[in-house]
């Protein structure tokens, strides 16, 4: 008998895809365990590429829309930019992100806003205020 090698399925997963009324699957995993391995925020083309070497048959469409049920389950973020990009995060805790304009990387930032600063926020008349994005612009050291 040949023994199983396969990671196990995190249990997390599992129970946060049956939540939403999908199935674990080989490729959600396998998307999953990418995203959760990696701290660089990939494309839905990144991550295209980082599964196909495990997963050879797998398409580009099906990594976007595996990505996208991650999302909807809480299991990823999805972060969005005013040029229609996107890239994702395995990361779904509160933290900031910095952005290089001239390469498009983005890395996370520690820390987080003082409470006074949110207070100020917060206090938007008009406006209930549900959460709020911090991302810093500049750029990376390789671009430097
Ligand atoms: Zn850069
Ligand atoms: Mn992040």
């Amino acid at each position: 008998m040949v023994p199983d090698t396969r990671p196990a399925v995190p249990e997390r997963l599992r129970r946060a895809l049956e939540g939403r009324g999908h199935r674990f699957t080989e490729q959600r995993g396998a998307v999953h365990r990418f995203l959760s391995g990696t701290g660089t925020h990939p494309t839905a083309e990144e991550v295209f590429r980082g599964v196909r070497g495990e997963l050879p048959a797998i398409s580009l469409a099906t990594v976007y829309k595996n990505l996208e049920t991650l999302v909807a389950c809480g299991m990823a973020t999805k972060l969005t930019y005013s040029d229609g990009s996107s890239r994702y995060d395995g990361r779904t805790d509160p933290h900031h992100h910095a952005r290089c304009e001239r390469c498009g990387t983005v890395r996370d930032v520690p820390g987080n806003l003082p409470a006074e600063v949110m207070a100020e926020l917060e206090s938007c008349r008009g406006f209930r205020v549900t959460g709020y994005r911090l991302e810093l612009t500049g750029v990376c050291s390789a671009c430097a």
